[in-house]
């Protein structure tokens, strides 16, 4: 029977029509037919593990880490034997069926949840509910449900939003946490308490103590410090091609972890530490599993041009005639050769993120693109045959004056102007895109204790640099909006009481805007009085699971 808990919830997910749900079926069996590398274990002949990435199939078949976390439960081993099943969960549909074998959330007794964006906790919400499964851990203790761990590169970062949500956190490198909480399953044969009691206290893994109110009010965003693992041994690539991925029959690749810069505002650089590179030779293995099916190949990492090897790979795949693409560049690093690769691999267009323009504030990030750089990168590669640029860039930085961000603009028609200079002897205008985000402060890094603009600001600032970028010929320019920033401001820095906020978003997602709309101000109140006046000390009340949140 239901319990009252999700009865009072069934009206934000009805059930589905039969028309709705042979179409969602369909849609299934048209991802796995296309599928190359995937393979069938019949459900039920291994225990199941589901694997949630709480965003589209197109998404997370993106996400390397989905496919790393998807290939190790299915190869984990213990004598001799393959003992677990692993079927992908995505967000497309609600409620989410299995790609595998279109079972529901619900059949699974042990949920892996893979979170790569902050904006998803949300999603892990509507995924739980969607399914009738209780979203607390307490309720789920209570109501038999399944034991559901999180982890992916945010919830290093601020995992209080999904506390009262996760049974469990794997922090860190998935390399170390993983075959922990598979081994802990088997002794554990299933059961929730001892599973929880074999990985409590192990390395990469937490498992969060039942708060009381008084505790609760008294949280603040901390940031767990995973040890690194070693990326030399695992095989963190695509293991199953799709055509319906982000980027269709393309075999992505994880060419390093982690990034050698330390810009101020980003936790990679910050958090996921050191920057580790895998070996020419390892990567390479990679390309020649898929080379026979695929001449399409992404190398990914948080700054691609930093791999010590990289000319070399490039040459390479120049050799093989590979089409490559690059996840991330950094302007200054980008060598020749990467450009001869992207040319000759026919892509069209080059995304660069100098994120600020004014000389004024590149020291404050820590990045520090000069015009120079960005201008000789972007004419040469707009010579050699790259049309179209995009640019990243970001807004409402601490102490930003309206000149700092009216820079963007500038440096944007100087950008145009030399993009029409160089194709107009070809007669093919490229077009400059411009992607101008709001800063939003983020715990771990060094411009965590700077607030998010009051929105008069941001209202005021976005308005006036719109005005002014649709004026620039043959440019087009996005600008994020006001809530999306509220709401990653709140997950990226929120405690507890944030948990609540994700629950009547997944309940409501139509009218997320008003939800925040009426949350964010107190939020945001409290938070700033909190940053003058520092908390108490906390201390963990005795016999408590051992957890590594705010010891301030
Ligand atoms: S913004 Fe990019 S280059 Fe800078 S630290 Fe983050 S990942 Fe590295």
């Amino acid at each position: 029977m239901a319990c009252q808990y999700l009865l009072d919830r069934q009206d934000a997910f009805p059930a589905r029509t039969h028309l709705a749900l042979r179409r969602v079926r369909e849609t299934l069996r048209t991802w796995r037919e296309g599928e190359i590398g995937g393979e069938a274990i019949p459900h039920g002949s291994r225990g199941p593990v589901a694997l949630l990435f709480p965003n589209t199939y197109a998404v997370g078949m993106a996400n390397i880490g989905v496919h790393w976390v998807w290939r190790a439960v299915n190869d984990f081993a213990e004598d001799g034997e393959h003992p677990f099943a692993c079927e992908r969960f995505f967000l497309d549909h609600l409620p989410a069926l299995s790609v595998e074998s279109e079972r529901s959330l619900s059949d699974f007794p042990l949920i892996l949840v893979s979170c790569a964006f902050e904006l998803d906790y949300w999603n892990i919400a509507r995924a739980l509910l969607a399914a009738g499964i209780p979203l607390r851990a307490r309720d789920r203790a209570r109501e038999g449900g399944p034991v559901v761990v999180i982890g992916g590169l945010c919830t290093s970062v601020n995992r209080l939003p999904l506390l009262e949500f996760a049974d469990a956190f794997a922090i860190g490198d998935g390399e170390r946490a993983l075959p922990l909480i598979l081994h802990a399953w088997l002794r554990a044969g299933g059961e929730r308490e001892p599973f929880l009691d074999h990985i409590e206290g192990r390395a990469g893994l937490e498992v969060p103590p039942r708060f009381t109110e008084a505790e609760r009010a008294r949280l603040i965003p901390d940031v767990a410090r995973p040890e690194p693992s070693c990326v030399s041994e695992s095989d963190c690539s695509t293991q199953i091609l799709s055509p319906h991925a982000e980027f269709p029959g393309r075999a992505l690749i994880e060419i390093s972890r982690g990034c050698p810069y330390r810009c101020q505002f980003c936790y990679v650089g910050h958090r996921m530490r050191p920057y580790r590179n895998r070996s020419l030779d390892q990567i390479w293995r990679a390309v020649e599993r898929w080379r026979p099916h695929t001449d399409l190949f992404g190398f990914v990492s948080s700054a691609v041009a930093s791999h010590h090897q990289i000319d070399d790979l490039c040459r390479r795949c120049l050799d093989e005639g590979l089409k490559v693409s690059f996840s991330s560049l950094r302007a200054e690093d980008l060598t020749p050769l990467m450009v001869e690769t992207l040319v000759a691999s026919d892509q069209r267009t080059l995304t660069l993120a100098p994120e600020v323009a004014s000389p004024r504030l590149r020291p404050l990030i820590h990045k520090e693109i000069d015009d120079e750089t960005l201008e000789t990168v972007i004419g040469e590669c707009v010579r050699r045959g790259i049309e179209n640029i995009k640019l990243y860039y970001m807004f409402g930085l601490p102490g930003e004056s309206d000149d700092d961000a009216m820079a963007i603009v500038s440096q944007a028609e100087r950008l145009r102007s030399l993009m029409t200079d160089l194709q107009r002897s070809s007669g093919r205008l490229g077009e400059l895109s411009l992607n101008i985000g709001i800063f939003v402060p983020k715990a771990g890094t060094p411009l965590a204790g700077h607030a998010l603009w009051d929105p008069g600001g941001i209202r005021k600032r976005r308005q006036r640099l719109l005005r002014a970028v649709r004026q620039i010929p043959n440019t087009r320019a996005a600008i994020s909006g006001l809530e999306e920033a509220q709401l990653q401001c709140l997950v990226s820095m929120g405690g507890f009481e944030t948990g609540d906020l994700l629950e009547s978003l997944a309940l409501d997602a139509r009218s997320w805007k008003r939800h925040l709309r009426d949350a964010f101000p107190a939020w945001r109140e409290r938070y700033n009085a909190e940053r003058t006046a520092p908390p108490p000390v906390f201390k963990l009340p005795g016999g408590k699971r051992r957890v590594r949140l705010t010891v301030e």
